[in-house]
């Protein structure tokens, strides 16, 4: 597949959604906003399977800076996930409908590519030593504990609290960085990414 990159507008994706199946008006209709590809991003060494990672360069700084924190209480952060391609989600979405599952069932459970979080190089997939990654359970973990306590003062933000509005369920593992937190905090709406 083809993309401009980065992707920047939701036109360049309608050829996109046709290819997968996915409705026109899922823009509308998901309750997602659309995440552009971010313009820079640096290599922030392996995630915890050893594959290569990225961020933007501040979510990196941020979070060096978190892990280190958390490290010097005794807590060990990893890195599960964070940057991902508008094709990398395409490849996602197109290899679980090449499994058998219906798109609507995909869809429940993966953003639409253009409309996941991870798009933007703020986001990251957290995990900890002796918790399945990317399971609710991560919830009564003590990493998570001292993320609930800690990670605001970092520009960290859960994006998807238990029992938040929008498509995407609940996910202890995921938070975002945010430049411009106190802005976000003076402006709730914009925590519905
Ligand atoms: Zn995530």
């Amino acid at each position: 597949m083809a993309f401009k990159t980065p992707v920047s507008s939701i036109d360049e994706l309608q050829s996109l959604f046709a290819r997968l199946g996915i409705p026109a008006d899922y823009p509308t209709t998901s309750g997602l906003p659309f995440h552009p590809e971010p313009d820079r991003l640096v290599d922030a060494g392996h995630d915890m399977f050893q594959r290569p990672v990225q961020l933007t360069p501040v979510a990196l700084r941020a979070w060096q800076a978190m892990q280190a924190a958390a490290a010097r209480d005794g807590i060990t952060l990893q890195l599960i996930s964070a940057f991902r391609s508008v094709a990398y989600q395409a490849d996602l979405i197109k290899r679980k409908l090449a499994s058998g599952r219906t798109l609507e069932d995909v869809l429940a459970y993966t953003a639409a590519p253009g409309f996941s979080e991870h798009h933007t190089g703020r986001a990251i997939d957290i995990g900890t030593p002796g918790s399945k990654p990317l399971e609710t359970e991560f919830d009564s973990t003590a990493a998570y504990a001292w993320l609930t306590a800690n990670a605001e003062d970092y520009g960290f933000l859960l994006s998807y609290p238990e029992g938040g509005t929008g498509m995407i369920c609940y996910e202890p593992w995921h938070w975002c960085y945010h430049e411009t937190i106190d802005a976000h905090l003076l402006d709730k709406t914009e925590f519905k990414e």
